[in-house]
């Protein structure tokens, strides 16, 4: 029987494009367990078409002004601020996170366009007069080309978004191939784009699997990947991106740390864990998912936290509630499996999720906030990133016991201490091996003017996302010496040239 429900197209040259692959999947409104609409997978012609478009397109948009460029940024701003509610129940409806945490992906992205929107000072290149006689030294910001973003289903809005302001403003084209769990966002922001002013062709959106991300990693005609997943994933983009000439960022996944000294205020720390633990269902590749407690902390802290965890609701993130589904049904099976192995590997489940009560449908990819004490340094519970609402607890006797741990470990996206003692801070800063760390503050991501990334395996490349390292990856910088000759600076010399 063919399924009446819709279908979402690419976006292609300015305009919904339904590309030439009959290859579609579906999507899911995760609080309902139900599938709301299907998505095309884009073939290697889709992109390549796409590609062309966006090459064309970057003829003219690698030319515009600073003054149109920057309009079309301001026009973009505008029109996101006004409709950012929109923008948020789009995406609460395909991704599961409450409304409230939608609105803060949505706010938290439009930090980079308005980042992006100072393109007239960050393009700027740096001039030195008179270096040798009557010689000047100068240098543009040129933009690479055709650009390639590839995005994960838990931040559908943020993550593009930390990436096409910046390129768009710095006169690159752009072609998204979003998470295919979530797509429609994509669409919603290329239309506002439009709406904004963009020209046709220079932001592009070809949706799609495996099939359409390596046709990007292999195509001539696209100059860098942007890339934002899952380690194996993140460091496969990267050999293959490189391997075919491309600059290459590779965001790759996490397993963050919370470092809790004894002397820490222990309700502030309560609170940071269930916030960064079990926000967005702890589907943020910034999420707390283990806490280190220094001893004798750790019984006076679980029980503060699990005080805090009796009064969460689990439901329709449309709803009044502070946690929504999990993405999928798969993956809700896969992070409930983590509770069974934790019993088996000897931990203590202090809170199991799956015995909760859910405010919403009963086919809902439901877990409600799980809690595990005791868990070895050897179980999967502790090694695996396991992407969901499960906080790990693991004591330790010394805090060089828990900086070893975290130092050890493959993943260096974020961490966090909490302390009252600000020596123990400022060495915990300097020792510890990770990208993004916070003192008394559980998810620190950078503001847009710093950029964002990890270290070891939740990075691949070396240009972290937005922020002045975005500047430079969506640019090439070109160094001019210039001249204006004068009848008396002729002559042959065949020397190299030197400064006088
Ligand atoms: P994922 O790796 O499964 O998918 C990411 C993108 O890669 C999607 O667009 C997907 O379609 C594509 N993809 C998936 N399998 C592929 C394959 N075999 N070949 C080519 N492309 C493929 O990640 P996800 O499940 O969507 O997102 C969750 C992961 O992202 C977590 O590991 C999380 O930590 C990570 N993440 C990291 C950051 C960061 O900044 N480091 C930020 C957000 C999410």
């Amino acid at each position: 029987m063919m399924s009446t429900l819709p279908v979402l197209d690419h976006w292609i040259a300015g305009t919904a494009d339904p590309g030439t692959s009959d290859r579609t999947g579906p999507v899911y409104d995760p609080a309902l367990g139900e599938v709301s609409k299907h998505v095309r997978y884009g073939s290697a012609a889709d992109v390549d078409r796409a590609v062309g478009v966006a090459k064309a397109a970057f003829d003219s948009w690698g030319g515009a002004s600073i003054a149109k460029r920057s309009q079309v940024l301001f026009g973009f701003r505008e029109l996101l601020n006004q409709r950012k509610d929109e923008l948020a129940a789009i995406l609460t409806s395909e991704h599961g996170k409450v409304l409230s945490d939608a609105a803060g992906e949505v706010a938290r992205g439009l930090e980079v366009v308005e980042f992006a929107c100072g393109m007239p000072h960050l393009s700027k290149g740096a001039f030195s007069q008179n270096v040798s006689t009557d010689v000047d030294v100068y240098s543009v910001k040129e933009p690479i080309g055709v650009v390639g973003i590839i995005s994960p289903f838990n931040f559908p809005a943020m993550v593009p978004m930390w990436f096409f302001p910046i390129a768009i403003a710095m006169g690159n084209t752009v072609v998204l191939k979003p998470s295919e769990k979530d797509p429609s966002v994509a669409n919603w922001m290329a239309a506002l784009l439009k709406e904004a002013g963009l020209p046709d062709g220079v932001f592009n959106v070809v949706h799609g699997d495996k099939e359409a991300v390596d046709a990007l990693l292999t195509h001539p005609d696209v100059a860098s990947i942007s890339f934002v997943g899952s380690t194996p994933i993140a460091k496969y983009v990267y050999e293959t991106g490189t391997a075919h000439g491309k600059r290459v960022q590779a965001l790759g996944g996490a397993k963050n740390h919370m470092l809790v000294l004894p002397d820490a205020d222990l309700d502030l720390v309560a609170d940071s864990a269930v916030n960064a633990g079990f926000g967005s269902a702890g589907e943020r590749c910034m999420a707390i998912s283990v806490l280190l407690a220094v001893e004798p902390v750790a019984d006076e802290l679980i029980e503060k936290i699990r005080d805090r965890m009796g009064k969460l609701v689990t439901g329709d993130g449309r709803g009044s509630c502070d946690m929504g589904p999990l993405i999928t049904r798969e993956h809700r099976d896969k992070v409930a499996g983590y509770l069974d192995v934790a019993a088996t590997d000897g931990a203590t489940v202090v809170v199991d999720g799956r015995d909760g009560e859910f405010d919403g449908a009963a086919n809902g990819f439901w877990l409600g906030p799980t809690l595990i004490d005791r868990v070895p340094t050897t179980s999967a519970v502790y090694n695996d990133e396991i992407f969901g609402p499960v906080l790990s607890v693991v004591r330790v006797a010394t805090y060089a016991e828990g900086v070893e741990l975290i130092n050890s470990g493959p993943y260096g996206n974020g961490t966090a201490i909490f302390t009252n003692d600000g020596g123990a801070a400022r060495r915990f800063q300097r020792e510890v091996e990770v990208g993004m760390v916070g003192i008394n503050v559980p998810i620190p991501v950078p503001v847009a003017y710093h950029s964002f990334g990890g270290y070891k395996a939740s990075i691949f490349g070396d240009a972290k996302a937005y922020g002045p390292q975005g500047v430079e990856f969506f640019t090439r910088e070109k160094a001019i010496t210039s001249r204006w000759l004068d009848p008396s600076h002729g002559g042959i010399n065949l020397g190299f040239p030197q400064n006088s």
